[in-house]
């Protein structure tokens, strides 16, 4: 049964969306805007502006102007104010969730218990961790008094992609915000409502003007201004990799600090020792997790060759047991692709596998669960063969795996290897100290053992090579990036 809208989310999506620049509401200057679909059926949610480079002149021109004041603040008190935003956050948590679930597509009891409180925590995380750093360290050097003294950059930029809307938001965002940096976010034009909804509720919660502003456009225009704008002093991007070297380019033309966290095509490598039916339902699980539009996934299943078949088996049942439907519907465990655009992608990449010569476990294509006549929807798929097959090089970004068999641990891990992404894989066997050697072995920003996905604040995440550069999140140290370093010394007599 499809949840029945919240009177919050009936209002919000009853009116056009604006952009919020400078804590007020903002049309494009040239009135573009486009339609937000929702994914599990195809209809219209809401218009939204379409803005291009002067909404985001206007939103850096705001950044920039609410920074002085905000940077000037104690930590305290603006961890203060940070929280006050997660607690009216937390308030509004249930519509945030049916933004999320009809926006995205995403199974609404995904949305519930992860994407959104996660994503909150994640500012109670660094709004708590700006009040313990030390914004003044003392040097020990001969002769001279000194000390390295941070401060914040200025105005941020962040572009953001379709598939975890809110989570990437705070996780980008927050350490920004609470070291003391003003931002400009530059969402998903196909994503935009939680983030114009959380800046709103931000906004109400006492977030001063111009901290945090959102300009919705499409990426050539509205990304290409933000990631090019000189009055930016630190940049962040998150999606795929052909993009991230778009805006890496840019920044460096400008000279300025960007992060990227970039797409992946993790391996999971499950040894002989393990339980079989239990791994294949958890490796399942990953792939239909979000339709599989998730950067850090195992779409490459390596197996141990005395457990594949059996393997192959249970991860098929796994798979066909799925329970596919619209996002909203409580009962979902994946809901559509995000859009028909992803669909197309998703099946070409299908076809091109098998014309390659992979061999098809579960074909996958289009789905239509019953009582819904449109939506974006497609079963999962496991190919298996050789891994020069394009399914098992390149990021598919839906629910599909490819099988692969080994019976060596050194080549397993080369094969892992293979490829220059370097964000998630996962080794799965009951002997802990063979897991961490090949944990340690995979070249990649991360490594699990007996899990695939394994998140808290605290623990550093990104990725290496193509899957990205500049620090990653959800560290401490991501606090630091967005503080400048300033070396302050005088000479003793
Ligand atoms: P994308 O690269 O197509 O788009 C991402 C964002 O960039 C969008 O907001 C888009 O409008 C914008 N953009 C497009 N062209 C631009 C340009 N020329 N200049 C500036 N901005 C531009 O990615 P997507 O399809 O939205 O998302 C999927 C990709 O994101 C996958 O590769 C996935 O792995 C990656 N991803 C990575 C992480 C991570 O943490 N490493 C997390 C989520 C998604």
């Amino acid at each position: 049964m499809i949840t029945p809208l919240t009177p919050n989310v009936s209002r919000f999506l009853s009116t056009p969306l604006l952009h919020c620049v400078g804590g007020k509401s903002l049309a494009s200057a040239d009135g573009a805007t486009a339609q937000v679909l929702n994914p599990s059926d195809g209809s219209i949610l809401v218009n939204v502006s379409m803005g291009g480079p002067a909404e985001v002149d206007a939103a850096v021109a705001a950044a920039r102007k609410a920074f002085p004041a905000w940077s000037a603040l104690r930590p305290n008190e603006r961890a203060v104010i940070l929280h006050r935003v997660a607690d009216r956050l937390e308030k509004f948590q249930a519509d945030l969730v049916q933004l999320e679930s009809l926006n995205v597509g995403k199974a609404i009891t995904a949305a519930e218990g992860y994407d959104i409180p996660f994503g909150i925590q994640c500012l109670r995380y660094f709004a708590d961790l700006s009040v313990q750093a030390q914004m003044s360290v003392p040097l020990a050097i001969k002769n001279i008094e000194a000390r390295t003294y941070l401060s914040p950059y200025g105005a941020c930029g962040f572009v953001f992609p379709w598939n975890f809307p809110f989570i990437l938001l705070m996780w980008g965002t927050c350490p920004a915000l609470a070291s003391g940096n003003t931002v400009v976010v530059k969402p998903s034009e196909v994503t935009p409502l939680s983030t114009l909804f959380a800046a709103r509720i931000a906004i109400e919660a006492g977030l001063p003007e111009g901290v945090l502003n959102v300009v919705v456009g499409d990426g050539p225009t509205a990304g290409a201004a933000l990631s090019a704008h000189p009055g930016i002093k630190r940049m962040s991007f998150t999606g795929s990799p052909a993009v991230g070297r778009k805006v890496g380019e840019a920044c460096g033309r400008n000279l300025v600090p960007c992060k990227l966290e970039l797409g992946g095509k993790g391996a999971a490598v499950v040894f002989e020792d393990v339980d079989v039916e239990a791994v294949a339902t958890q490796l399942a699980g990953a792939i239909t997790l979000n339709t599989g539009q998730v950067c850090c996934t195992a779409t490459r299943w390596m197996i141990h060759e005395k457990i594949y078949d059996k393997f192959v088996d249970k991860a098929a049942q796994a798979l066909k047991r799925t329970r596919i439907g619209p996002g909203m519907d409580r009962e979902t465990q994946m809901g559509p692709l995000v859009s028909e655009t992803q669909r197309q992608r998703v099946l070409g990449y299908l076809e091109r596998g098998r014309a390659g010569g992979a061999a098809v476990v579960l074909e996958g294509g289009r789905a239509a669960p019953k009582g819904v006549e449109k939506g974006f929807y497609v079963q999962p798929a496991l190919l298996a063969g050789p891994d020069d097959n394009v399914c098992c090089q390149e990021e598919i970004f839906g629910p599909c795996a490819y099988l692969l068999r080994f019976r060596d641990e050194d080549a397993v891990v080369g094969q892992v290897n293979k490829l220059s992404y370097g964000l998630a894989n996962s080794v799965w066997s009951g002997d802990l100290r063979r897991a961490n050697r090949v944990a340690e072995g995979m070249v990649a920003g991360n490594s699990w053992i007996n899990a695939h996905n394994v998140f808290a604040y605290g623990l550093p995440y990104g990725g290496v090579n193509l899957s990205g550069t500049g620090g990653g999140v959800n560290s401490p140290e991501t606090f630091y990036d967005y503080i400048r370093p300033q070396t302050i010394a005088r000479p003793l007599a």
